[in-house]
């Protein structure tokens, strides 16, 4: 287990902040927030709930041979590609049968990929956003702060 001390963004008091092990995952643990803020923060925001939500949605765009050689062109030049991991999955009945998988942000689109290197069909997803209220479909975008 990883613990910090660190100072509430909002109350100013020095509390304590689980980054890892047990309890990092409880509700009320944050990194800018003490319990008691956080606390407050969850129970005002469960009253407004989601208004739209991500899910992965088949994809015609791109095609999977296309990400493998932005991958690579991307890892010619820089070196190394900081890459997100998947879970896999393995043949039990034919180890060789390997499964690949992976996933990639190009021009701020979020893509997945995967197949099996012994079968034929190989499939890309796009993040997609659904606006709950209205049922409308977008492609994904992050609209976070980089300047964080
Ligand atoms: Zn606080």
């Amino acid at each position: 287990m990883i613990e910090e001390y660190v100072r509430c963004i909002h109350c100013k008091v020095v509390y304590r902040h689980r980054v890892s092990g047990s309890g990092c995952f409880d509700a009320y643990n944050d990194k800018d927030y003490c319990h008691d803020c956080k606390e407050v923060i969850v129970n005002a925001l469960e009253k407004v709930g989601p208004r739209a939500e991500s899910f992965w949605g088949p994809c015609n765009d791109i095609t999977v041979d296309e990400i493998e050689k932005e991958l690579g062109r991307r890892d010619a030049e820089s070196g190394l590609t900081f890459r997100q991991v998947f879970p896999g999955y393995v043949d039990m009945e034919d180890p060789d049968n390997r499964y690949i998988t992976g996933g990639i942000r190009i021009n701020g689109k979020d893509f997945t990929y995967n197949y099996w290197t012994k079968r034929g069909e190989k499939e890309v997803k796009i993040k997609m956003e659904r606006d709950l209220q209205t049922g409308q479909e977008f492609v994904w975008r992050d609209y976070r702060s980089r300047y964080r």
